[in-house]
């Protein structure tokens, strides 16, 4: 990895890296760069810095970088790959932990998920800040039946089409 970076210092080659994208091996199969073997979730990451991509990595790899921001990536494109596969096999994608994370609303927010439309006035934010107070409610019981209603709109009308399209996301 230090050869396929431009800074030659390890702590600084380390920050040259990005994870870019996910990909599901069909059979967990896949072989993480590093050679541990039955990967399912096979990542890919880029280095900013020439452009050079490894894949496949496996999320433990990643997470020998020891960077936060890295780690939460991951567990964004995993989440989204569920979503994904859900969405694929025709069955419900909640608005719980299991299919989302603060962080994974954020990023579909700041990637322009949540398009402008007469619903949310124009301005998406405002279906992402919604959909983030009612993932953190911690009694989802006290959610109304039109609060539901909204989000499972939000998921089918814009979430699963945003993420069946992402190709970071395979
Ligand atoms: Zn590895």
């Amino acid at each position: 990895m230090i050869a396929a970076s431009d800074a030659d210092k390890w702590k600084k080659a380390l920050l040259e890296w990005d994870v870019t994208s996910l990909e599901e091996h069909p059979s967990s199969d896949g072989v993480c760069v590093c050679g541990q073997t039955g990967l399912l979730w096979m990542y890919t990451i880029t280095n900013d810095a020439n452009g050079a991509e490894l894949f496949p990595i496996g999320s433990s790899c990643v997470n020998h970088f020891g960077r936060t921001d890295l780690n939460r990536r991951v567990d964004v494109f995993h989440k989204l790959a569920l979503v994904q596969a859900t969405a694929n096999a025709g069955k419900p994608v909640e608005m719980t932990t299991e299919f989302f994370s603060r962080a994974a609303l954020k990023f579909l927010f700041e990637e322009g998920a949540f398009t402008p439309d007469s619903y949310n006035y124009g301005d998406g934010v405002n279906d992402y800040e919604f959909l983030l107070k009612m993932f953190g409610k911690r009694d989802k019981s006290t959610i109304t039946s039109r609060q539901g209603y909204k989000i499972r709109k939000l998921v089918t009308s814009k979430i699963i089409p945003f993420v069946l399209a992402d190709p970071r996301v395979r």
